[in-house]
């Protein structure tokens, strides 16, 4: 069985760290927060080249802490890729605001920067480029576009921590920057985590406290914030880890060269990185109109495969109430219908990956 992404093949790969990592924590007595939160967050915020970097309890939450933060909600909408992840819509709608859709460049699945300015009304607070798939969302146009009409802008990065957009890290170039550590993200913990990133100390400070109730002072709510912190068991793991990213991210670069080399002849789409862009492959996607024939044909060969994402959210059931339809983002709809993700992760052989290359090819024919 070839597996999508394999965790364990990574703890093995450097065992030694993790477990020095986890033991000095058990030693510590600090569990939540405290130095090793502190010392990665530090590291954090000078990778990206930014000031500030505050640790929460995963990727969702810096997404609601970042709105939270920004004074978006009831009332207010805030603009993201109509193919994403739900956490984007989801957060949004959490705060009280509306999502408002935008088509993706059905090349790059990023959000289409020429149809952003035609959905942006009164209310409009706020973009959220999502840099999917670990490929950057082409942030120059963005950023020019939420200068002219004021708005604010978030990164979801989730997905894409080490890529680069003209030769700039992802997550440094909004007015907040989320981070998702999500075991399978290319920065993964054994467990749940996430991070904001900003140059705004106002914005920082203001995280901070809505991670802990709204306190400045302990016990003293200036807020109703929230219990979202990252746990120092977690950032010593991540801290373990942070050294070897851009390794893991090379490898995934060469592997997905290598399936592009073997793919781009047959009747399927595989990825694109654009000329701007430094693609971290978090996932590698190809398209294909027999994607659910395929990702059957691949299952009985022993070979793992994920559909992300099945539904846009546009067409999720929390979103009906906006009265959106099939057919009001066209490429966004496409690719839920024929997008497919084959295993690709740090890790995997070269063996491992012929195979699923031959069995691709045994479908396409
Ligand atoms: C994973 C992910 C999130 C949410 O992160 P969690 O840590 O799982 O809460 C948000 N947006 C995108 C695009 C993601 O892939």
């Amino acid at each position: 069985m070839i597996p999508l992404v394999d965790l364990t093949a990574q703890y093995h790969s450097i065992k030694k760290e993790i477990d020095s990592a986890v033991l000095s924590t058990l030693e510590s007595g600090h569990f939540i927060l405290g130095p090793k939160v502190t010392k990665f967050e530090e590291d954090i915020a000078s990778l990206l080249n930014l000031d500030f970097a505050v640790g929460l309890a995963s990727g969702t939450d810096a997404l609601v802490l970042a709105l939270r933060a920004l004074d978006i909600g009831a009332g207010d909408e805030v603009i993201i890729p109509a193919y994403t992840f739900f956490a984007t819509a989801g957060t949004v709608m959490s705060v009280g605001a509306k999502p408002v859709m935008v088509d993706i460049d059905p090349q790059t699945y990023q959000i289409d920067v020429n149809k952003i300015e035609v959905a942006i009304t009164s209310k409009t607070k706020a973009i959220i480029p999502v840099h999917l798939y670990g490929h950057p969302a082409e942030m120059n146009p963005i950023l020019e576009i939420a200068r002219k009409h004021n708005l604010k802008v978030i990164e979801d990065n989730a997905q894409g921590f080490g890529a680069e957009y003209l030769g700039k890290k992802t997550g440094s170039f909004g007015d907040i920057g989320c981070l998702s550590f999500f075991p399978t993200k290319n920065l993964g913990a054994f467990g749940d985590g996430g991070m904001v990133v900003t140059n705004d100390s106002k914005l920082a400070e203001r995280m901070r406290m809505l991670r802990t109730h709204g306190w400045k002072k302990k016990y003293y709510s200036e807020e109703v914030g929230y219990n979202s912190r990252l746990d120092a068991i977690q950032a010593a793991i991540l801290q373990a880890k942070l050294p070897h990213l851009d390794s893991w991210n090379d490898k995934r670069r060469e592997l997905a060269k290598r399936y592009n080399e073997h793919l781009a002849s047959l009747d399927i789409v595989t990825p694109l990185e654009k000329e701007w862009a430094k693609h971290v492959y978090h996932l590698y996607i190809i398209r294909s109109e027999k994607r659910d024939a395929l990702q059957k044909f691949l299952k009985e060969k022993g070979i793992a495969s994920e559909v992300y994402y099945p539904i846009p959210p546009h067409l999720s059931e929390p979103c009906k109430k906006f009265g959106y339809k099939e057919g009001d983002f066209p490429f966004a709809e496409q690719a839920s219908q024929e997008t497919l993700a084959l295993p690709l992760y740090p890790e995997l052989t070269e063996g491992q990956q012929d195979e699923v290359i031959g069995a691709v090819k045994a479908f396409v024919g």
